[in-house]
């Protein structure tokens, strides 16, 4: 392991190949340990991490000169070579990242990005906008070929500009990331209210390119709703989209830059909807009977319109995996369980997690109204607690990844949303593409799922793998690739969206036409044209339809 001081945080290094900042960890608990040994058997073989000592860089294409400061240095080119999917995690930890960019540049303004498009248009460069580089779609990884690869960090457009408490719209740079955006609101008693799981490291401009979505956006709505201006600058002209509370002026023009994920230009400020800090915060805790009876739970108390947060309903494999985890470490957990057995909550109940912010009256009553919904469904509370605790580690979670991979265990995630009535079959079709896959032990895929981020209409369905991690890197992403496809090609075929929160990046792509039907694609592929006339911005994400999945 290895660290790099970065433009994000200049106080906290950041691991160069892994998650989050050096000294953080999650351990992996015993009961998590025997769960996939179960599985998975227990001859894992530990996966080496980077050795900056044997680290070569290969030596960067001469650049130009870029109108903005820029680092040819070699750990500042690794550092912004890739993002943080497992295949990402597995190059970086084995020293076998592919292409590395051929410079950092870190534009002050707009006029020293405009010149550095300027100097990509003239000199063909590639530019790759970099706002936290925690994509899992491939989105910011330096793409292979002759040209030279420019790797833009955003991090000199950050802070918070102003803030109209009247209008509650807030004005921040692009590059702002979460921590920073909460910290500048809270001072003045209000917030964004947008908490990726990435928030720690991640960006507005990032949030904004992907459409992410926040663990709260139930209450909060997803970025795209809370984005009311941009300022985009591109090779081929600015956008400055006015921040206004509706408007019918024809098409929105903030639609075609909410998911351009860098395709179209570098979003540089954002005009953002802010509300006032709830007084308290509440997630509760409780126990299903089965997945589908919490599906149909979760669907009436968001089709009633209660107030609610947050929302989370964890299938079985992911409630017993959290119970080992988490419940079962309290000392009161063997009697819980024999009192839920009473209760006729089996070995299929489901963990449902839920939030609401407020005075202590408004989530009281929030709650009163919710169990009236929850108890014809069998439900049974579990208390505060284990929503404490999830409060406590949510963005911890990440670091288990590289403490799985330290054992030579692999876990990745996977998401999508469809309509509730097509909720169950996409659960089914995915489930079964990832692990059905015969008697071989390497083969096997433990698969767990959990349903967040309803809408009145449907829901996100966010799947988690693990399976061994093969040794070599090239093998291990082979695997990994094989199973994104299967997945991939289940998602599709049933009817649920290519990415309800993660976004397209390069790894995606190959299916966007699947979604946005062939002339759509023509249409977003002009528009691209358009605004980037010599295809220097990140020009394998989105529009290219080529299988990048192993790179
Ligand atoms: C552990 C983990 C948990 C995650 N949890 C969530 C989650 O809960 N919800 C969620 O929505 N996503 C999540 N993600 C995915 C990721 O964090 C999001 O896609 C996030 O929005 C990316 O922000 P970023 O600033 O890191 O962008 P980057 O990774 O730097 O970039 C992502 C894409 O946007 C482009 N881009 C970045 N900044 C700009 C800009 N200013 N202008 C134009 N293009 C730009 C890049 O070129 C790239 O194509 C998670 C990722 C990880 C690794």
């Amino acid at each position: 392991m290895s660290d790099k001081k970065s433009s994000i945080d200049s106080k906290r290094a950041l691991r160069l190949d892994g998650w989050g900042f050096v000294g953080e960890s999650f351990a992996v608990s015993p009961a998590l340990l025997d769960w996939l040994a179960a599985r998975l058997g227990d001859k894992s073989e530990a996966l080496p991490s980077f050795d900056p000592e044997a680290f070569r860089a290969p030596e960067p294409a001469p650049v130009p000169e870029l109108g903005c400061a820029a680092s040819t240095d070699a750990f500042d080119r690794l550092a912004h070579a890739r993002g943080r999917g497992f295949p990402d995690l597995v190059h970086l930890r084995s020293g076998t990242v592919a292409r590395l960019p051929d410079a950092v540049a870190r534009p002050g303004d707009e006029t020293e990005l405009q010149s550095l498009l300027d100097a990509a248009q003239k000199h063909g460069l590639r530019i790759v906008p970099w706002g936290g580089g925690t994509s899992v779609t491939g989105g910011v990884n330096a793409p292979a070929g002759a040209a030279p690869v420019v790797t833009v960090d955003l991090g000199g457009f950050s802070g918070l500009e102003s803030l109209d408490e009247e209008s509650g719209l807030a004005v921040f740079g692009a590059g702002t990331i979460g921590p920073r955006i909460e910290a500048a609101l809270g001072d003045r008693g209000f917030t964004l209210g947008h908490f990726p799981q990435s928030w720690e490291l991640s960006t507005l401009g990032g949030w904004i390119a992907t459409r992410s979505a926040g663990q709260e956006s139930l209450g909060y709505g997803r970025i795209e709703s809370m984005v009311a201006g941009l300022d985009l600058t591109a090779p081929g002209g600015r956008l400055e989209i006015p921040a206004l509370p509706a408007s019918a002026a024809g098409p929105d023009l903030r639609q075609l830059v909410l998911g351009s994920e860098g395709r179209f230009g570098v979003i540089t400020r954002a005009t953002m909807r802010v509300r006032r800090r709830p007084e308290h915060q509440r997630v509760e805790a409780l126990l299903v009977p089965d997945w589908a009876s919490g599906v149909e739970a979760s669907r009436s108390l968001v089709q009633a319109g209660l107030p609610l947060s947050m929302l989370r309903l964890s299938d079985a494999p992911e409630t017993e995996v959290a119970m080992a985890v988490g419940l079962g470490k309290s000392a009161w957990a063997p009697l819980a369980r024999a009192w839920l057995r009473l209760r006729g909550i089996g070995t299929n109940s489901c963990l449902m997690l839920l939030g609401a912010g407020g005075t202590p009256s408004r989530i009281d009553a929030c709650f009163e109204r919710a169990w009236t919904l929850l108890r014809p469904h069998g439900a049974v509370s579990l208390g505060a607690g284990p929503g404490r605790h999830w409060l406590a580690d949510r963005f911890r979670h990440p670091y288990l990844r590289d403490s799985l991979l330290d054992l030579g265990l692999a876990t990745e995630t996977l998401e999508t949303a469809a309509p509730w009535s097509r909720l169950g079959h996409l659960y089914r079709a995915v489930g079964r593409a990832l692990a059905g896959s015969g008697s071989r032990r390497e083969l096997v895929v433990p698969v767990l799922c959990h349903l967040s981020h309803p809408y009145r209409d449907g829901a996100s369905l966010y799947f988690t793998f693990f399976f061994r991690c093969p040794r070599d890197p090239d093998e291990a992403v082979a695997h990994w690739a094989r199973l994104k496809r299967r997945a991939t090609d289940a998602i599709v075929a049933a009817g649920g969206t290519l990415s309800h929160h993660h976004g397209v990046g390069s790894w995606h792509a190959p299916w966007l036409p699947h979604e946005a039907g062939e002339s759509g694609w023509r249409a977003l592929r002009r528009l691209a044209q358009e605004l980037d006339p010599r295809g220097v911005l990140n020009s394998r994400v989105l529009l290219d339809r080529t299988d990048r999945l192993e790179e």
